[in-house]
């Protein structure tokens, strides 16, 4: 029987008792929708009391099949944003869109992991813009609490956090333990590298060498002549100063990637990548003939010896001994000299 077949009173009937139905489901899910707030609600100060920690912006719920996020407000507007700005319905491209883009992948990634059933959380921290263009750290965590009868996931939960102070303490340190790293490399009195740096920026170049046929490493040890005499007649704090002058006046004269780095007491070492022991023994003549040029504090002339090597393999040890050995000689010939 098809509705042709009724008279037109039935027909009123009949739509008559539809709305009827539709007004009652209307009813039923504003019912629901208020309940579902409600609980959100007492969720919420259930999680203030639970998990009472800083930054918790509170629970969200995600329903897949209606895409449809419920959440606590906190969550858009510690971002700056308004209730009024937050969209009647909001998808889950609500937040994602709001995502930094280098964070974003990984974003979708965690979340199709614990989807797919490899992930067995959904885990993440990403950063998330706020309405005036600044980015704040969120960290998130779901898990999947309904299935269809299929076992696909129906429904998400999850918390969220502000991590955007402790992400910031924790780029702070970062960058302070970068710095001490990098002062640990350097030499308190000459500010250029220490023996340590220089020892690494060795193990480097022998490294690269090995990669790279053909290409030759060279050093150069210097060592001032009759240092301590300097000390011994114009007192340690001059002798100090000599020795941040020579390291300043070295600098100067070389070039990338050499490296020139205080090796011990008055020792500096100067390491060349792609030189031969011919080329190191220019290199470092030059020095030696600036620092003997120089007027050290208008008032003294000053000398450095120095020893070439260059790196036909074995260790590193080997290869400054063989260095120092050449040094020894320039020092028993007559100093303020190269060998
Ligand atoms: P040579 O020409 O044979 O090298 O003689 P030299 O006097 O330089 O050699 P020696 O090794 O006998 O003395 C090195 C001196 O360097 C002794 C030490 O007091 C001085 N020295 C080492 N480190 C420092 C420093 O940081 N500051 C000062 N002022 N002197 C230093
Ligand atoms: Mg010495
Ligand atoms: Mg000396």
């Amino acid at each position: 029987m098809g509705y042709a077949d009724f008279t037109r009173e039935q027909l009123l009937d009949h739509i008559n008792e539809v709305e009827l139905k539709l007004a009652q489901t209307h009813a039923k899910m504003d019912a629901l929708l208020l309940l579902n707030r409600q609980l959100l609600r007492e969720k919420e100060q259930e999680a203030a009391l639970d998990f009472a920690w800083s930054g918790n912006l509170g629970h969200w719920y995600w329903d897949i099949r209606s895409n449809h996020v419920t959440f606590n407000p906190l969550k858009v507007i510690t971002l700056g944003y308004d209730v009024s700005d937050i969209p009647e319905e909001v998808p889950f491209q609500f937040f994602t869109n709001l995502l930094h883009p280098d964070d974003y992948q990984t974003t979708m990634n965690a979340m199709k992991a614990h989807l797919n059933g490899e992930a067995p959380v959904y885990e993440v921290e990403y950063r998330i813009k706020a309405k005036d263009g600044s980015y704040h750290w969120y960290y998130d965590r779901g898990k999947i609490t309904d299935i269809d009868a299929n076992g696909n996931p129906v429904f998400l939960a999850g918390i969220v956090f502000d991590v955007t102070d402790k992400k910031r303490k924790v780029q702070e340190l970062e960058a302070q333990n970068q710095l001490l790293a990098e002062e640990a490399m350097l030499d308190g009195l000459t500010k250029i590298r220490n023996r340590r740096a220089l020892v690494e920026v060795l193990q480097h170049a022998i490294d690269d060498l090995k990669t790279k046929n053909g290409s030759t490493l060279s050093i150069a040890l210097f060592d001032i002549d009759d240092f301590k005499r300097i000390n011994d007649t114009k007192g340690h704090i001059f002798g100090d100063k000599v020795l941040t002058e020579l390291a300043e006046i070295s600098m100067r004269s070389i070039r990338e990637p050499d490296v020139f780095g205080r090796y011990g007491g008055e020792e500096f070492l100067l390491v060349l990548p792609n030189t031969d022991k011919e080329s190191a023994f220019l290199i470092a003549d030059r020095i030696r003939k600036l620092v003997s040029e120089q007027c050290f504090y208008g008032d003294i002339h000053v000398t450095v010896s120095a020893g070439i090597s260059e790196y036909l393999g074995g260790s590193i040890s080997d290869f400054i001994k063989n260095a120092d050995e050449n040094l020894y000689i320039a020092k028993r010939t007559g100093k303020n000299k190269v060998v």
